[in-house]
């Protein structure tokens, strides 16, 4: 195993967060460069085939220039995205995107002054929408629901209310709307599900074990107490077996630190392959391991105990011949972990006095 120091770490990180963003960057503009793109070729097409009428003719002269330069600033924009990624000229992919985004926000006001010259408002329609969608977490057909209610909902208000009021360019507007939501509510619950993705890999690795995959005991300190508690509800079986590597310090000495570490990785992966998928492995320290059996009695737990010896004398680990000790105990009603480790460990210490290779049962105290 290879160590990496904090300092070179750091910059490891640092080096990938830039990375992550420039791949960010390039996605988010390249869509939103094809949005602007489309929607000005739209209303370009609608002003010339279908004029709005205005209160003064200039303001569909100025919406005019404002569709065409627009037009072009975003084949621009796509185009030079594009370029830079294959290129992989990073800085201006990032740079590309800050334009764009300068680029929006001048037309988003340049915009809103034409806009206050005519009487089409659809800021309460925009907001609504927008908000529900990226407010939203569901799975993608749901955002298209919402898009085609909108759409479908506007038509009708349309032509009931709206028809004699309106330009034609409000259609197109409210198209954009649908395509813009749908796109946003998309994209920000991909960022939400990869956050909550990262955020149970960060438990996992919390409550894991680095070199075996085995869990630690911080997950099995909150998985017994969740098992005792369905124990006491509903009365089932709980039995559990505690594993040491037999003289496992022998290992270290004649074959390094190294091929110990292979050996304990390799025992987890043995045994999990053994035992069944809804048991769970844990260590304990060193080369301790509990095995958690749920639904699990005391005679099924020992022929469990007899598989992981039988099985572990079949295989090597790291080209090792190595063997178990085993202790066995079965939760009895309304015990408590620390009795049950404390006779699972008494367990343990027996099959090693007597020989090692071996499993032990721990017998309840029976109280008459
Ligand atoms: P016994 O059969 O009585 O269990 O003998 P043993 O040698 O296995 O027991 P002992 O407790 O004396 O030795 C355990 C050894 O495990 C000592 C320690 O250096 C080693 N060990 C503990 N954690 C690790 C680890 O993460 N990697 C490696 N390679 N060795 C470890
Ligand atoms: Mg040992
Ligand atoms: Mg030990």
């Amino acid at each position: 195993m290879s160590y990496i120091s904090t300092v070179k770490l750091q910059e490891i990180y640092h080096a990938e967060l830039e990375k992550l963003r420039v791949v960010h960057n390039y996605r988010t503009f390249i869509i939103l460069s094809i949005i602007l793109f489309a929607s000005c070729a739209l209303f370009l097409a609608q002003h010339i085939l279908l004029p709005d009428t205005y209160s003064e003719p200039w303001i569909g002269q100025v919406y005019l220039y404002f569709y065409g330069i627009s037009l072009a600033a975003s084949l621009f924009f796509i185009v030079g995205l594009q370029i830079f990624r294959l290129a992989r000229i990073n800085w201006a992919v990032s740079a590309t995107s800050l334009a764009f985004s300068l680029y929006c926000v001048t037309l988003g006001l340049a915009l809103t002054v034409l806009d206050y010259h005519t009487y089409q408002n659809l800021t309460a329609t925009y907001i609504s929408t927008i908000g529900v969608t990226v407010m939203l977490s569901a799975p993608i057909w749901a955002y298209i629901v919402i898009v085609i209610y909108l759409l479908g909902a506007f038509i009708l208000v349309y032509t009931q209310y709206l028809a004699s009021i309106s330009n034609p360019s409000i259609f197109i507007s409210i198209f954009f709307l649908a395509i813009i939501s749908a796109v946003f509510g998309i994209y920000t619950e991909g960022v939400r599900t990869k956050g909550e993705l990262a955020r149970l890999q960060m438990k996992d690795l919390m409550l894991r074990d680095p070199l075996t995959g085995a869990y630690n005991r911080l997950f099995i300190n909150e998985y017994i107490a969740h098992s005792l508690q369905a124990k006491k509800r509903y009365h089932t079986d709980l039995s559990c077996l505690l594993l040491d590597v037999d003289f496992f310090k022998k290992i270290n000495d004649r074959y390094g630190h190294q091929t110990g570490d292979l050996v304990l990785s390799e025992l987890v992966a043995t045994i999990s392959r053994i035992v069944r998928s809804a048991d769970i492995i844990a260590r304990m320290g060193g080369e301790e391991f509990l095995i958690i059996l749920p639904q699990t009695t005391l005679p099924s737990a020992i022929v469990v105990a007899n598989k992981i010896l039988t099985g572990i004398n079949t295989v090597k680990l790291a080209g090792k011949e190595i063997t178990v000790s085993i202790g066995i105990a079965e939760f009895t009603e309304n015990e408590e972990f620390v009795s049950l480790y404390h006779r699972i460990d008494e367990a343990l210490y027996k099959a090693k006095t007597n020989g090692r290779n071996r499993a032990e049962v721990s017998m309840a105290r029976q109280v008459v």
